[in-house]
């Protein structure tokens, strides 16, 4: 855990196409005190790991780049709710980007006994993915991938994009000149991250699932 001037990430991408709506800078932070059978990302989990970095030197980063918004996945973003409400209102000080946030606690938990800290960020983000990944109900939905999940637009500022039937995103994968593949996205089947490994026959460099895979 760390102080509101702090975060601890797990890692990032600066153009992500496939979880919300347009190009988004996608923030995945390191730690979660959750552990949901068949998460996609456990060595994302414990917290104490990831890299630390200064809020205030990350929001100047997210602001620069070309991003039609931001995305919050992990690792738990609630867990680090504070300072991630202080990296959006950094951010928001130079460009008003949309911010979306996955967490596999229910809306209703964070609003009424999250804390302040929890509400804080509620109030900044426009799109809220909220439930813990069930197995047994996998599906391939839109940014979701079991269908208790719910897609919550918390301010009209998306509006319009959730229109059309409710089907997965898809994956982004990316081949790097080293050879390394990577891959975004919620997982269409479950064991999707064990079969695409085996199909291409190498190691990933890093899986960048999302909390979806709850
Ligand atoms: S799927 Fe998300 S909420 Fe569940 S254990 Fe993994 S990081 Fe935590």
């Amino acid at each position: 855990m760390t102080g509101d001037g702090h975060l601890d990430i797990a890692d990032w991408h600066p153009a992500c196409r496939v979880l919300g709506p347009g190009t988004r800078y996608v923030l995945w932070v390191q730690g979660c005190p959750l552990s949901c059978a068949g998460c996609v990302s456990p060595q994302w989990i414990p917290f104490g790991g990831g890299r630390r970095v200064a809020v205030d030197d990350l929001a100047a980063t997210i602001a620069a780049t070309a991003a039609d918004g931001l995305t919050l996945s992990g690792g738990e973003p609630f867990a680090q709710a504070g300072a991630l409400a202080r990296l959006v209102s950094r951010i928001r000080a130079v460009r008003d980007l949309s911010v979306m946030c996955f967490t596999g606690y229910s809306l209703d938990h964070l609003a009424s006994r999250g804390g302040p800290a929890a509400v804080a960020l509620l109030s900044l983000v426009d799109i809220l993915v909220d439930g813990p990944y069930l197995a047994r109900r996998h599906a391939d939905l839109r940014w979701r991938g079991s269908a208790n999940q719910r897609v919550h637009q918390l301010t009209d500022r998306h509006a319009g994009d959730l229109v059309g039937p409710d089907v997965g995103a898809g994956l982004q994968i990316e081949v790097a000149v080293d050879g390394t593949v990577q891959w975004l996205g919620v997982p269409p089947v479950p064991g999707f991250r064990a079969e695409f490994e085996r199909a291409i026959g190498v190691i990933p460099q890093q899986p960048q699932g999302e909390e979806s895979t709850r």
